[in-house]
């Protein structure tokens, strides 16, 4: 069994642990593994092992790598939880099937834009700015419900949940209270939160997927577009 494979599998076991812990169904929590600046050799040892859904985080850098593999591997679901730019939009709504940084009006028209264009229908989540960080992308937390509110009404797009990166030197779990208390109150049902060091709270509070990244590749490399 490669590395990748072993703790593939360590994680996956944590995760249905935390499942059964907190009375969630087997299965419940989709578990994202988050492949940014990991090549294609070290990626494909994670599908052979049974990984399907995976995140990345620049659109750039998952232009260089995933569309050889979509092609050797039809069936993966890959997520964008990196922030976005307008002039990426496009290029963005016919690579993911997920895109979980949905943050600013310029951005949802955009998409909607390029949903209506291209035909596609990804899964979207609105990134909510939990810590109110300022150099951290997402919606401030007062103004979600109203924003959710303008991605339906205004541009048409189909919100499916709320994603958030709690702050890095802070106690995850008033983070993720908060996001799904928030999720609850725009009457969204999915909830991405939680990364390598603190998923279980995540799927405690009541992630419906989980975003792990070094637990499962190890340390991030530095990555070379060949
Ligand atoms: C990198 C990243 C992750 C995964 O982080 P790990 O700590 O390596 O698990 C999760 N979410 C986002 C938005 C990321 O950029």
């Amino acid at each position: 069994m490669t590395n990748v494979a072993k703790r593939l599998k360590t994680v996956r076991n944590d995760l249905f642990s935390a499942e059964q812990k907190s009375g969630r169904e087997r299965g419940s929590v989709t578990l994202v593994a988050v492949s940014k600046t990991h090549d294609q050799a070290t990626i494909s040892e994670a599908i052979e092992a049974g990984q399907s859904v995976f995140g990345e985080n620049r659109v750039q850098e998952a232009m260089a790598k995933w569309p050889a593999l979509k092609e050797k591997y039809p069936n993966v679901e890959l997520h964008l939880i990196g922030p976005l730019q307008s002039n990426k939009c496009a290029h963005a709504v016919a690579l993911f099937d997920v895109i979980e940084t949905i943050d600013r009006e310029k951005i949802a028209r955009e998409i909607s834009r390029e949903i209506a264009k291209q035909g596609a229908d990804p899964k979207l989540f609105v990134q909510v700015n939990t810590g109110a960080e300022p150099q951290k992308a997402g919606v401030a937390v007062e103004e979600t419900a109203e924003f959710v509110r303008l991605c339906e009404e205004e541009y048409d797009l189909n919100i499916s949940g709320l994603m958030c990166i709690p702050p890095f030197n802070e106690e995850p779990g008033p983070h993720f209270e908060c996001l799904a208390q928030l999720a609850g109150e725009c009457g969204l049902a999915e909830l991405s939160m939680g990364m390598s060091g603190d998923y279980v709270t995540a799927i405690e509070h009541g992630a419906t997927q989980v975003r792990v990244g070094s637990a499962i590749f190890g340390e991030r490399q530095v990555f070379k577009a060949e």
